[in-house]
């Protein structure tokens, strides 16, 4: 399996890193080594002295499919779960100034604990999702899904014209204002409509 990650999707997140807003999504990809299930603990990386948060509302592909239009691009996807997109900030600023590839920043293992995943039906309404992190118990990330620039379905049909999705792939669908440092001994708890998600530590 694949993970497909969006980058700058939401207007605030895009501006607190002093980037552009997007015409077009913009994505990355990390290995299936990244994942850390079951609220497992999550190492700090050596390479890194300012590893960043971005919780992240994330989509489990249920079917394969290539050029799969925006009209029927819900059906692609039935679970949908909460992660962290944890990504070497430093490094990544590196990268960026040298115009290298993000992979040593951004797709590191361990850098995508997820979720347990629901059916996308048990949320009332799956374009309005509300969703946050609060990181020792103090609130440091909340957004809605109604607030990215491309949708769920418009991300599908564009990934797809590129990469066939296949069942069990996920999709982080970027991540709002308000990331910042972690540290070690850090306790990440990320709700979904006020539903408690991920609950881990950082050691
Ligand atoms: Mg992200």
């Amino acid at each position: 399996m694949k993970i497909i990650c969006i980058g700058r999707n939401y207007i605030e997140h895009a501006k607190e890193l002093n980037n552009p807003v997007p015409k077009k999504p913009m994505f990355f990809m990390k290995p299936d080594t990244a994942i850390v299930n079951n609220n497992d603990p999550v190492y700090y990386p050596e390479h890194t002295n300012d590893m960043h948060y971005e919780a992240e509302i994330v989509l489990k592909i249920s079917k394969k499919g290539k050029h799969i239009s925006e009209k029927f691009a819900h059906s692609y996807f039935q679970q949908i779960g909460i992660g962290i997109d944890f990504t070497a900030r430093d490094v990544q600023d590196e990268c960026k100034k040298k115009g290298h590839p993000w992979e040593i920043a951004k797709s590191f293992d361990q850098s995508a604990p997820v979720s347990k995943f629901i059916d996308k039906n048990k949320l009332p309404d799956y374009k309005n999702i509300s969703f946050s992190l609060n990181i020792n118990n103090e609130e440091r990330q909340v957004g809605n899904t109604q607030d990215m620039i491309f949708s769920f379905d418009q991300i599908i049909a564009y990934v797809s014209k590129l990469i066939t999705l296949k069942p069990g792939d996920l999709i982080f669908t970027g991540t709002p204002a308000g990331v910042g440092s972690t540290k070690i001994g850090d306790r990440y708890h990320a709700y979904i409509e006020g539903d408690k998600f991920l609950d881990f530590e950082i050691k």
